[in-house]
């Protein structure tokens, strides 16, 4: 088969770091073209990318030259990976969009527009027909999808099955969240080090509005309630979040977590390649999950809960979820989104 043409937008920051590191090798898609700033631009990716992955950096993508992110650097490119700071992407995405391009995005810029998927593949994969309404709304050939912020991507996976089960109310989660969560070179060591930070700008609005159009039917809004509080702990990949649902039915723990271990969303039926055997995997141990130990589980994209339990306060239970903030919250995702993509026929 031959494989798909994908460019990388942002591709030397972490998040770009990422996708170089899962497209290698992909058996649907081929990295054809890389871009950055100014600071990057006309540099081959190697001398450009600040690379800070355990696994080295691809050799297919070492000696690329890295353009500036316009559409006419791309022509042959029916996908693009957009890993953009958000104050940059908002008009660089639409103009890919305008030239026939499907743009898979990190950045929150056009993640509330009522036309656009926020998609967490095996949460609302339905979701993805949202793009003919776009098409017509806004009168171009290619799309704009997104996948969600980090601590909401964690998130929405582990209520998923919840939802399904016992029905929301309301939810409160309470964040810790890494420091690869804010790119590089992200936050001072002098901030971070010995210390948490109980502020991460705009994150706590982000998981509120961003879990409810997920969880919600196609183009509106789920009803139930959800509060955020969102905070920077000093680990490097992994977000840890505290969670407390209110259930519609009555939920003991032990139906939760048989409701945890048995679902399994589109991707998984559609066997793509980037989809986890278990998009959540439940730890038994009173102590997990940990963000050192867990947080590659399913290659960083399954999600771990943990200490699954009866909430006194709420009519409903509490417990922990990890995930891995720039694969199953970031890069990750939104591989799996251009996979249902191409599965679907998008491409
Ligand atoms: P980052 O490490 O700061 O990387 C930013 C990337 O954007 C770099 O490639 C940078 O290129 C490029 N860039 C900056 N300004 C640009 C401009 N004016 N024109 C073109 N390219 C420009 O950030 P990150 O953590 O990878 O995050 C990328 C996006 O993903 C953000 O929207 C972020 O909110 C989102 N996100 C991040 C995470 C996470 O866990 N880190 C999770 C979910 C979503 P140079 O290297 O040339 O400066």
């Amino acid at each position: 088969m031959t494989r798909i043409s994908v460019a990388v937008l942002g591709a030397t920051g972490l998040v770009g770091q990422r996708f170089i590191q899962l497209l290698n090798g992909h058996p649907w898609f081929q990295v054809a073209g890389l871009a950055a700033s100014e600071r990057s631009v006309n540099k081959t990716y190697r001398m450009a990318a600040r690379w800070k992955l355990d696994a080295e950096m691809p050799v297919e993508v070492s000696e690329m030259i890295v353009v500036d992110p316009d559409p006419r650097e791309f022509r042959d490119i029916p996908l693009v990976f957009s890993a953009l700071p958000s104050d940059v992407a908002g008009p660089v995405e639409e103009e890919f969009a305008k030239a026939g391009k499907i743009v898979v995005s990190n950045a929150a810029s056009h993640r509330m527009d009522p036309y656009v998927p926020v998609l967490n593949p095996e949460a609302n994969a339905d979701h993805l027909s949202l793009i003919e309404d776009q098409r017509s709304h806004m009168g171009w050939d290619g799309a704009i999808v997104t996948n969600p912020n980090c601590t909401t991507a964690v998130l929405t996976l582990s209520l998923k099955p919840l939802m399904e089960r016992f029905g929301l109310e309301k939810v409160i989660a309470s964040s810790m969240q890494a420091i690869s969560g804010a790119g590089y070179p992200g936050v001072a060591a002098l901030d971070i080090v010995d210390n948490v930070i109980p502020y991460i700008p705009r994150e706590e609005d982000k998981v509120e509005a961003e879990t409810r159009k997920i969880l919600g039917p196609k183009g509106g809004s789920a009803d139930f309630k959800v509060s955020a509080s969102c905070h920077r702990v000093s680990t490097i990949d992994g977000h840890l979040e505290a969670v407390f649902v209110e259930t519609v039915e009555d939920a003991e723990p032990g139906e939760a977590v048989e409701a945890f271990e048995s679902f399994r969303g589109e991707p998984q039926r559609l066997r793509l390649p980037t989809a986890p055997a278990k998009p959540v995997v439940v730890r038994y141990e009173e102590d997990r999950p940990q963000p050192r130990l867990d947080r590659m589980e399913g290659h960083g994209m399954s999600v771990v809960v943990g200490r699954v339990r009866k909430d006194p306060a709420l009519n409903g239970l509490k417990y922990l979820v990890l995930g891995h903030n720039t694969i199953r919250g970031a890069a990750g995702c939104a591989v799996l989104i251009g996979e249902l993509l191409h599965a679907k026929g998008y491409l």
